[in-house]
């Protein structure tokens, strides 16, 4: 009798711990991303997610002894993905109370702030001057909550922030708003034709980009916040700041 107590309590204690976190704590961890935000991620020359976000979360999954897999999917639909299709995410996503309802978020791992790319010689130059225009965002975004407050603007949200910038270059739209960093690598992809604009001459706020969780594990919180300032700690945080974004 005490033994088949013991065996119940095992197994009880087995599904227990496999509820609070089976699929993220086996050998694998499946995460998703948004291929189509540069130097962060993007599709490389091999057909693959690279990108910063991609190596970093790599070498995250190396110290925690766990595969990692790449899902790359609309950044639209990450969040509500966690859990379920993918372990976490991480897509140069800021933190933000909204999503704070949702998924948890590891340590913030890169500080960054919105920009406003305009066409070539526009005088866009205020916060003033973005009302009443044509602004295009990605869908989802950051940059789509700041330019829904924007008092008289039309906005146009889309799947991919380069589709935005294409509609900047027909005069679809007057202005993009977008991270600093992709804003700069699209600003120097189409260098003859538009400028970018740093968020602090429209008081943008700054963002904190972090790993999206899973809500309530601690655990896996744990580990990838260890394994985050390991990588901070031993160089590799920097070396990769510096192949990826500074290059
Ligand atoms: N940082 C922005 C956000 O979190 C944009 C991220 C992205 O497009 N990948 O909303």
């Amino acid at each position: 009798m005490k033994k088949k107590i013991f065996t119940l309590v095992l197994a009880m204690i087995l599904v227990v711990s496999c509820l609070a976190g089976c699929g993220s704590q086996g050998g694998t961890l499946t995460v998703g991303t948004n291929a189509a935000f540069p130097p962060f991620e993007y599709i490389g020359d091999d057909g693959n997610p690279d990108g910063f976000d991609v190596a970093l979360i790599k070498a995250i999954g190396e110290k925690m002894g766990m595969k990692v897999v790449i899902q790359d999917m609309e950044f639209d639909s990450l969040v509500s993905s966690i859990g379920g299709k993918i372990d976490v995410a991480i897509a140069g996503m800021t933190v933000t109370e909204e999503r704070k309802a949702t998924v948890d978020f590891s340590d913030s791992y890169y500080e960054a702030v919105q920009s406003v790319i305009v066409p070539k010689g526009s005088t866009i130059a205020t916060a003033e001057d973005l009302k009443n225009l044509k602004i295009g965002v990605q869908l989802g975004t950051t940059g789509e909550f700041i330019a829904d407050e924007i008092e008289g603007a039309s906005v146009s949200a889309y799947n991919k922030a380069v589709d935005a910038v294409n509609d900047l270059n027909n005069g679809r739209v007057d202005c993009v708003i977008v991270d600093k960093n992709p804003a700069e690598v699209f600003g120097a992809q189409f260098s003859d034709k538009v400028d970018v604009i740093d968020g602090s001459a429209f008081d943008f706020e700054p963002e904190y980009y972090a790993i999206a969780l899973p809500k309530g594990n601690e655990d896996l919180a744990a580990k990838i916040n260890n394994a985050l300032n390991e990588l901070k700690a031993d160089g590799t945080y920097d070396a990769l700041v510096k192949q990826y974004i500074e290059e």
